[in-house]
């Protein structure tokens, strides 16, 4: 059917793809895609041929109305990234905003995303979570954004680069405190999946030792811990104090 299809495709294992949005991007007039040569990977091990077209930061405000005009013409067009959902640290968020202004239809297609399966694994809470994606890579802006996402009440989120993983937790360490619960998983799907839990001091301790590790990471950190609660004698003052107030 005409409109816009927002299709997860894989972070790494290639069957980690529902049958949903093959039968999507098979059906799709126009694939639009970061990269032709990645997701031609992709598509080739499913047997879709196809027809890709590029669609990034870069040539965004040309390719964005040729597709909008495409669906209007009745067209079926399938935005995929080069890993997960799309728009999610990943271009889309622009299409998306020019299809619901054109009132065409934008439908998602559900599947993986390195932010949910980081979180559910991570052993962290997860009633509650703020998505913080990429932080700066400047120091002092990075630290400026750490200390705005300091009292968000539930587990926080971030995509991180290996190189700066170690420089990134101890950044963590000096604005959340040493002692907040966090995970580290690099590779999720992957051969060498691997998951890290700790304080946010012991992994920072461990990137510190090890140096930079090898793959993609998501980091997760735990919610604010809770203030101590006041100990008998401090409590007790507070309330001969709140009792002297009363009438
Ligand atoms: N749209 C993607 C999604 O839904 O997860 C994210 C794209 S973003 C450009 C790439 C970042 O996602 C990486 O730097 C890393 O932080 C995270 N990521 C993607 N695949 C991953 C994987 N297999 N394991 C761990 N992190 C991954």
């Amino acid at each position: 059917p005409a409109g816009l299809h927002l299709v997860a495709t894989p972070i790494g294992n290639l069957s980690d793809i529902t049958i949903r949005a093959l039968e999507v991007l098979a059906a799709a007039d126009i694939i639009a895609c970061e990269d032709t040569r990645t997701s031609r990977v992709l598509l080739q091990r499913y047997g879709i041929q196809g027809r890709l077209v590029a669609y990034h930061e870069h040539n965004a405000a040309s390719a964005g109305p040729k597709l909008i005009a495409a669906i209007a013409d009745g067209q079926s067009v399938a935005l995929i990234s080069d890993a997960g959902t799309p728009l999610l640290s990943d271009p889309g968020y622009r299409l998306v905003d020019e299809a619901v202004e054109a009132g065409v239809s934008v439908v998602p297609i559900p599947g993986p995303s390195a932010a949910l399966a980081a979180l559910t694994a991570s052993g962290l809470p997860t009633d509650a979570f703020f998505f913080a994606g990429f932080l700066p890579s400047k120091a002092k802006a990075r630290a400026d954004r750490l200390a705005e996402l300091k009292s968000i009440p539930g587990s926080l989120i971030f995509y991180e680069s290996p190189r700066r993983l170690p420089d990134c937790l101890s950044a963590m360490v000096e604005t959340f405190g040493a002692e907040r619960p966090a995970s580290v998983c690099r590779e999720l799907t992957k051969t060498f999946e691997e998951y890290r839990r700790g304080t946010l001091s012991d992994l920072s301790k461990h990137y510190e030792e090890t140096g930079a590790p090898k793959g993609e990471c998501v980091i997760c950190v735990g919610p604010p811990l809770a203030e101590a609660a006041p100990e008998g004698e401090v409590l007790d003052a507070l309330l001969r104090d709140l009792a002297g107030d009363m009438p």
